[in-house]
């Protein structure tokens, strides 16, 4: 069990004025919607001891609504409280339901794009694992950017160049035919600021085209899915933002798509020849999402206040629940919630993680395997996406928890 309960302390929400402009518009016009104290800065990081992960440290999240362009961000996110090297672990490759995904994507894109003997930069590539499958599906040509990939765990024999760092215009000279970036722009602060570095960056070839992936916020808000909403996450996009954001960076929007059930939001855009006004079906109303915003605060409130209860029965008839998935789904759970102490166990499918520390809350990472013998009576599965395999697993090793999923549906 965790010896500390979490440090997050969920504030009653309030309209105010929020301390800093709009990144994507430069507006002035914020609303904050949803507060939360002390939540761990970095929740992907592993912590080898659990006085490590209690001394995580933390920050608060502010999260607000510009009404002039639908961008939603932590206000009072600060950079400098974030940590990625090479102990930050978001891979998600060890699931067999992930990998089918990403050779899905890759092959699509091999298609679409023709990316046969071509380059490929990928700005946020973590540990490279999409950059070798486009390589080894599709002969391409990879350069991939991230402080946090682990040049030790990549084949020296693969057609791709890693650069261990933050992107940065200096990387503008690689000319690529396709710049992918997936899950990354929903952690960058100046989110503008970075279009235009990227913008610049096709000069040497204004064909490019552009692929991003971030976290579909639309969900988010429907589903009041607050173990998505953690302090990494400084953005929050909706397919109308995104669109908005790259039409006011010089971007022509082609194409807005979901993937992985409808839990990530896809953007293909290349350079506008001129400002381009083109809207897509597929952006929602303003108008819309405002109302979205407008409701949530009390649907939030509904949500959390339904899990902890779920938490707090389970602790009054002395059933053992165990989260299964470490990342930062499970961080949120705890820490959002204020449930560390409540929760004995969790587990992860990733081994890199075992025997690691959850940060702030401390539980250890067990392996999946150690359940034989720790027994859980609940399992809570942090994406419902893996309910299937996660059962199977249960199953495999004789053991039979009720299974409950966050926003089952
Ligand atoms: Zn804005």
């Amino acid at each position: 069990m965790a010896e500390v309960s979490s440090q997050a302390r969920p504030r009653s929400v309030r309209d105010a004025e929020a301390p800093c402009a709009c990144p994507a518009c430069g507006s002035s016009h914020i609303r904050l919607f949803y507060e939360v104290e002390g939540v761990p800065a970095s929740s992907c990081l592993l912590f080898d001891t659990r006085e490590a992960a209690l001394a995580c440290p933390t920050g608060d999240l502010r999260i607000g609504f510009c009404s002039d362009c639908g961008f939603i961000y932590n206000t009072a996110f600060d950079a400098r409280r974030t940590e990625y090297s090479g102990r930050y672990e978001e891979t998600q490759s060890s699931s067999d339901t992930f990998n089918t995904f990403h050779r899905d994507l890759a092959d699509r894109l091999i298609k679409r794009y023709e990316l046969a003997g071509k380059k490929v930069l990928e700005i946020g590539c973590g540990k490279g694992e999409f950059l070798l499958l486009l390589s080894e599906m599709g002969d391409v040509e990879g350069v991939g950017v991230d402080p946090g990939v682990r040049l030790d765990r990549i084949d020296p024999s693969a057609k791709v160049r890693f650069v261990a760092d933050f992107y940065s215009p200096s990387h503008n000279s690689e000319a690529p035919d396709l710049v992918v970036c997936k899950m990354t722009l929903e952690h960058i602060p100046r989110v503008l600021e970075f279009m235009t570095t990227v913008r610049q960056s096709l000069a040497r070839n204004r064909s490019a085209q552009l692929f991003f992936m971030v976290p579909e916020a639309l969900r988010i808000l429907d589903d009041c899915a607050f173990e998505d909403i953690y302090y990494e996450h400084c953005n929050y996009f909706t397919s109308g933002s995104l669109a908005r954001l790259f039409r006011r960076a010089g971007f022509e929007v082609q194409r807005l798509g979901r993937e992985y059930a409808n839990q990530y939001l896809t953007i293909e855009a290349r350079l506008a020849p001129a400002l381009s006004p083109v809207v897509l079906p597929e952006e929602e109303p303003l108008a819309e999402l405002a109302s979205r915003i407008s409701t949530f605060p009390a649907r939030i409130d509904a949500m959390r206040a339904h899990w902890r209860s779920v938490v707090d029965h389970a602790r009054s008839g002395r059933k053992r629940i165990a989260l299964w998935g470490s990342g930062s789904k499970a961080v949120a759970f705890l820490t959002t919630l204020g449930v560390g102490d409540a929760v004995d166990l969790v587990t992860d499918i990733n081994p890199v993680r075992h025997n690691h520390y959850m940060p702030v809350t401390a539980q250890r990472i067990v392996a999946p395997a150690e359940l034989r013998s720790l027994k859980p009576d609940i399992v809570i599965v942090m994406n419902r996406i893996y309910r299937e395999e996660i059962a199977t697993a249960l199953s495999a090793m004789n053991l039979s928890p009720q299974i409950l999923c966050l926003h089952a549906s």
